[in-house]
């Protein structure tokens, strides 16, 4: 029965970033990875804080992760989350807990004294200036920069003294003599000779364990299954389980997966000064969550099939840490607008409108069309709208694009230049002839017939071979410019009365 139960560990995955500042794309990448895993294997997604370095602390910044996984669709099972998804009001749930490391000094205290109890952990007074000049002499030396254990030499009585001094000091690791391997599940197997490690401090003066001490203990503590992690941390990788083996966890530590690094289009790490790198930023700039979350999935992981366009339910059937790459994938915005359009062209055109109305509302020219509110009522607005956004839904790639290429929709003020009236070398006669053509036919047509499809048909059987020279007026005269969604389609969004008031005042700027 117990042995059953074993084999049949439950899955356990946490996301520990430090709330430093925004989630950035990285960051995003590494929470998706374990979401999309612990999804797949029906286990937890934990959202632990790591705010033991005190200083780089940003306030409000645990909020905003939060804020920007649940915007990804990442549901947080256990750990930190908002409070009857109230945001701003912040709480821990789990049996593990608490999950905000700076609320677990006690327990890392506890732990470390156990290593210095056993001899494996040493206190160290030396001082920053002596530690300048040591790294200053091993530089000399062409030596790695190590801790060059000055302080393992104390006598118990000289440490008494220096405690009874007062003397502030930290508390290292010693690393054991000999070597350490593992097995990376993206990496492979990697062994290092332990005498290139330093004796990582793993206590602060300040009573604060260090990522390192902090992270062992909690995933043991919080029987973490699996650590996804950014290929930064890789080198640190080895003191880790050093420590579990100290404390002698080595047998139950989660597995290692490292991710390599996001590349820019130069195959260098990206960085801040390639522009957004953070998530609130492509929320900004009106990509869909879903669009992110496919294009940042495959920044870590291939297929291996063809399809691109994933949603988040497909990207969770397809995991699978074999498909994980060791080469760091190239952000390409390219690429994600690419993908961004694709999931813009499959939304319902109410998600669409849910979606696009709020950036739309941040636009000059749409709060002055609102504001003029020729429309009868509320609904004709958002009929009208909506319209728009049928007409513009295979064009986007972002939901801020909304209306930006085709403002004639949301002013009368058109700026028609008589030569952009004029299809190749048509005189103004036959443009005027044409437009005039235009306008009768379309007259023709009710209020109640004016359907996209009859516009276009009724349009078309007038031009016959000619289409030319009665479309392209038609569409300067409606849009004002040479490039624009088909004059059909504006006919139709217009309205007909707008259409043919339009056209009459092109025909009046040819006179
Ligand atoms: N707090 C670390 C970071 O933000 C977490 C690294 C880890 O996942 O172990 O990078």
């Amino acid at each position: 029965m117990e042995n059953k139960k074993e084999n049949q560990k439950e899955i356990r995955v946490r996301f520990a970033p430090s709330p430093t500042g925004e989630l950035h794309i990285g960051g995003l990448r590494t929470a998706l990875t374990d979401f999309l895993f612990v999804r797949k294997n029906r286990g937890k997604f934990i959202l632990r804080i790591e705010d033991t370095d005190q200083k780089r602390i940003v306030p409000g910044a645990i909020e905003r992760i939060i804020e920007m996984l649940e915007w990804a669709g990442i549901k947080i099972d256990e750990g930190v989350k908002f409070k009857n998804n109230k945001e701003n009001t912040i709480w821990e749930v789990g049996d593990f807990g608490p999950y905000i490391q700076s609320e677990r000094l006690k327990i890392y205290q506890e732990y470390v004294q156990k290593l210095l109890n056993e001899g494996k952990a040493y206190r160290c007074f030396c001082s920053p200036e002596r530690l300048e000049k040591m790294r200053k002499t091993q530089q000399k030396r062409k030596e790695a920069p190590k801790y060059d254990r000055f302080c393992l030499r104390l006598t118990p009585k000289e440490i008494e003294e220096k405690i009874r001094k007062k003397e502030p000091y930290v508390i290292r690791f010693k690393i054991p003599e000999g070597k350490t391997s593992f097995e990376d599940l993206v990496y492979g197997k990697i062994e290092v000779n332990n005498d290139i490690l330093d004796d990582p401090i793993i206590l602060k003066s300040d009573g604060f364990p260090t990522y390192h001490l902090a992270m062992v203990v909690d995933d043991h503590l919080m029987k973490i299954t699996h650590i996804f992690r950014g290929v930064e941390w890789l080198s640190s990788a080895p003191k880790h389980i050093l420590l579990f083996e100290a404390f002698g966890w080595r047998a139950t530590m989660p597995k290692l997966i490292h991710m390599p690094n996001i590349l820019n289009k130069n195959r260098k790490k990206l960085s801040k000064r390639e522009g957004s790198v953070s998530v609130l930023d492509f929320k900004n700039q009106g990509y869909p969550p879903a669009a992110i979350v496919n294009f940042i999935a495959l920044l870590g992981w291939n297929p291996k099939t063809e399809q691109e366009i994933f949603t988040l339910d497909e990207l969770i059937d397809q995991f699978d840490i074999q498909k994980m790459n060791r080469a760091g994938g190239v952000f390409d915005i390219d690429r994600l607008n690419w993908i961004s359009a694709q999931h813009i062209k499959k939304m319902t055109i109410n998600d669409l409108y849910e979606n696009a109305l709020p950036f739309l509302r941040e636009k000059d020219f749409y709060k002055n069309w609102e504001k003029e509110n020729k429309l009868e009522n509320e609904e004709a607005r958002k009929e009208y709208v909506k319209k728009v956004l049928k007409v513009e839904r295979d064009r986007l790639e972002k939901f801020t694009q909304t209306g930006e290429n085709n403002r004639f929709f949301f002013s009368d003020e058109i700026n028609i230049i008589p030569d952009d009236l004029r299809w190749k070398n048509s005189s103004n006669e036959e443009t005027k002839k044409n437009l005039s053509k235009a306008m009768e036919t379309l007259n023709r047509l009710s209020e109640k017939e004016w359907e996209l499809a009859r516009i276009e048909k009724i349009l078309l059987d007038v031009a016959g071979e000619k289409r030319g020279d009665l479309l392209f007026p038609l569409r300067a005269a409606l849009t004002g410019q040479k490039k624009s969604p088909s004059p059909f389609e504006v006919a139709w969004v217009l309205g007909k009365d707008k259409t043919l008031s339009r056209i009459k005042n092109a025909l009046s700027i040819l006179e």
